[in-house]
């Protein structure tokens, strides 16, 4: 097991009074799978990621633990997690070159020096499909698309060589077709199995074609857990039930737009 979270309560302290982002959440996470978080907004996820990376603000009040047997070591964010944000814009300095901002962790964190950090850029932006990579590197984040943007994220997250990346709502912002190319290429990084994929979404349908295992989010609590094909397939809580019916409903006017075309 790399991750053991156990009986994690996150409370933050607010004018309005004590918000339970999570509460007593236990869940265990395996070296290699690809973990689907999911919920509606504001059920905790992105919590989950911020304490997962240890990177929560220090409003918020932990109880319960986060050990990562699979390290045996506390992980340091940046090196053996990497985390890539809704928002390219979060995870990317405007007013830095490509180059320097995906060339920085890898240097940083290898011991690279200026030239093979840069080196190493080029590679890791060939890596996530920057068509001439090369070219990239002197220009600044306003000069790509969101999507591209996106890509130098996910590059820069994974520069040091993480064990673990973590993705939350890396897709969200994106259009549909774009947020396919995302999720396919975050799919292509850890095929090999030897990076753990946690990919938090509110779409259940996108969690079902990428993961392994889905847990399911409400209300600062785990509703359930468990291998895709029987959350998806026979889901135990009913709030599961609710959310893949609601995707149903918002996929089925399509499909029958699709049947009636032919
Ligand atoms: P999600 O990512 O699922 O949308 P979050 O983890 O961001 O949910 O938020 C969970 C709950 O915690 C929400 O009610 C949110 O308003 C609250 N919350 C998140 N971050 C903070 C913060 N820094 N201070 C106060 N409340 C917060
Ligand atoms: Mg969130």
């Amino acid at each position: 097991m790399l991750c053991k979270v156990d009986r994690l309560s996150v409370v933050y302290r607010t004018k309005a009074g004590a918000q339970h982002a999570l509460r007593s959440v236990s869940l265990d996470i395996v070296a290699g799978e690809k973990l689907a978080v999911i919920g509606e907004s504001g059920s905790g996820k992105s919590t989950l990621s911020l304490a997962l990376t240890g990177l929560l603000p220090e409003e918020a009040l932990v109880e319960g633990s986060i050990s990562w047997p699979g390290f045996g070591f506390d992980p340091v964010a940046g090196r053996d997690i990497g985390i890539v944000f809704q928002d390219p814009g979060s995870s990317l300095n405007p007013v830095l070159t490509i180059g320097d901002q995906v060339g920085e962790g890898a240097g940083r964190h290898l011991g690279l020096d200026r030239r093979a950090a840069r080196e190493k850029a080029v590679e890791l932006l060939a890596r996530v499909r920057i068509p001439q990579p090369e070219n990239a590197l002197g220009a600044y984040p306003h000069q790509f698309s969101g999507g591209q943007r996106q890509r130098i994220a996910i590059a820069a997250a994974i520069a040091a060589g993480p064990s673990v990346l973590i993705a939350d709502e890396a897709t969200s912002a994106l259009d549909t077709i774009v947020q396919a190319e995302i999720s396919t290429l975050l799919e292509d990084l850890v095929k090999n199995g030897d990076m753990t994929l946690i990919f938090v979404t509110h779409d259940i349908g996108l969690a079902a074609s990428l993961a392994d295992r889905i847990a399911v989010f409400r209300t600062a609590e785990l509703v359930e857990s468990g291998d895709a094909q029987s959350i998806v397939h026979e889901p135990q809580a009913e709030y599961t039930r609710q959310l893949l019916a609601t995707h149903i409903d918002l996929e089925s006017p399509r499909l029958v737009g699709v049947s009636d075309a032919r």
